[in-house]
């Protein structure tokens, strides 16, 4: 695919409407984690440097097409005045006679903010109309919004084909530069670390990169459907019984191609997720129990396909990090995966939270923003807000 670049468009005094991903955790009004709105600020700094009049658009939550106060995206504007130190001019509405006005009041290097375009069902219908509607506040159109890169609605994908000029943005394009070259030219050893708790979200990453991959570990709730596959106990851990035939499936898949797919060989059991008091580590979890982290040889075992490898792609925890009884193995992958040196790609919420928690997302190759996008990425698919801008 090939892109036109942001730094050699005409930017001047023209509309630049930006889809960015400010979808933040909201609290009472105020914003408790602005990653999401620092990722895109090279993009928008570079815009106001150049003298275009800055449109943003974002969801946030999920407001089912109707406007709800509290997914209302004023409390993002505010962080993002404090950010740029400068005025944002949030409309009442992402369409309309308002948002009109508004956007045509900007001067050069000021930044409008539409309110939230999830509060239209037309967006995620992306309806053409609707499509259109954003389309005409635009001169450029710019997509830096990786997280929900693999949606096709009205801002991410449908008003792109009535704007003349489209690119990615600063941040979307690190997405794509960093992705690639693991679908394409990994480094090798290549390892795939996967955990997490639903099997049937990562069915179709598993199987797409056996094709790719050197070896797999697999940890968190989802390796226990793995497990009783293989004919072993599992109390009462995490189970599906509709992905029991699609982790045979893997399982072979990896064996016919010589891959290396470790599971855990010991786990940490409680009877209670969210206490632990009783934990303890075993090799054969007994009835009653549930396994919520990798046990000490596991996370050995691990660890030493991390250091082995050259190129490392994870999404998923180790176990219920959110539980201190139980993060203890998601840290030490963390850390391992960190200590490696080799070129390592984390993506997904908790993943992130997990290398962040353990203090070592500085030696973190690339940190995705997008956990969903980056896994359909990974499964080779093309993401239909990155297919858009391509010329
Ligand atoms: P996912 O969204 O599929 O990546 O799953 C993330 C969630 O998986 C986190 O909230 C973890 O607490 C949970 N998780 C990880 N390991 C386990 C486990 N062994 N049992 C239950 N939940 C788990």
């Amino acid at each position: 695919m090939a892109f036109s670049k942001l730094e050699e468009l005409e930017l001047k005094e023209k509309r630049v409407f930006v889809r960015v991903d400010f979808n933040c955790p909201v609290k009472e009004g105020i914003v408790t984690d602005d990653t999401r709105i620092r990722a895109s600020l090279p993009t928008i700094k570079f815009l106001i440097k150049n003298n275009a009049k800055v449109i943003l658009a974002s969801h946030l939550g999920r407001p089912k097409g109707k406007p709800q106060k509290e997914f209302s995206l004023e409390p993002v504007g505010a962080r993002l005045a404090e950010l740029l130190n400068a005025e944002i001019f949030l409309t009442d509405d992402c369409v309309g006679d308002g948002a009109r006005k508004v956007i045509s009041d900007l001067r050069p290097g000021q930044v409008a903010l539409l309110e939230n375009v999830r509060f239209h069902k037309e967006e995620t219908d992306n309806e053409e109309l609707f499509a259109k509607k954003l389309a005409s506040f635009a001169d450029v159109y710019i997509n830096d919004a990786f997280g929900t890169a693999h949606r096709a609605h009205a801002s991410t994908v449908g008003m792109a084909e009535f704007v003349p000029v489209k690119a990615p943005g600063f941040l979307m394009r690190k997405e794509i530069e960093s992705l690639t070259p693991l679908l394409k030219s990994p480094g090798r050893p290549y390892l795939a670390i996967l955990g997490g708790a639903k099997v049937s979200d990562k069915i179709a990453v598993l199987d797409n990169l056996l094709d790719h991959v050197n070896a797999m570990l697999v940890g968190g709730g989802m390796a226990y459907t793995f497990l009783k596959t293989l004919g072993q106990g599992i109390g009462n851990s995490l189970f599906e019984k509709d992905s029991l035939e699609a982790a045979e499936k893997i399982l072979k898949g990896a064996k016919a191609r010589k891959i290396a797919l470790l599971l855990p060989v010991d786990h940490v059991i409680s009877a209670d997720p969210k206490d632990g008091s009783d934990a303890k580590t075993v090799e054969h979890i007994p009835d009653g129990m549930m396994g919520l982290d990798i046990g000490p040889k596991t996370r050995e075992l691990f660890a030493k396909e991390i250091a082995r490898a050259k190129t490392i792609f994870w999404n998923g925890p180790m176990g219920v990090f959110e539980t201190p009884a139980f993060a203890e193995g998601t840290m030490e992958i963390a850390r391992a995966v960190a200590g490696s040196g080799a070129m390592s790609v984390v993506g997904g919420g908790d993943s992130v939270a997990a290398v962040n928690k353990a203090g070592v997302a500085d030696r973190i190759g690339h940190i995705s923003t997008g956990g969903g996008a980056s896994l359909e990425f990974m499964e080779g698919k093309q993401l239909p807000g990155i297919e858009v801008l391509d010329v």
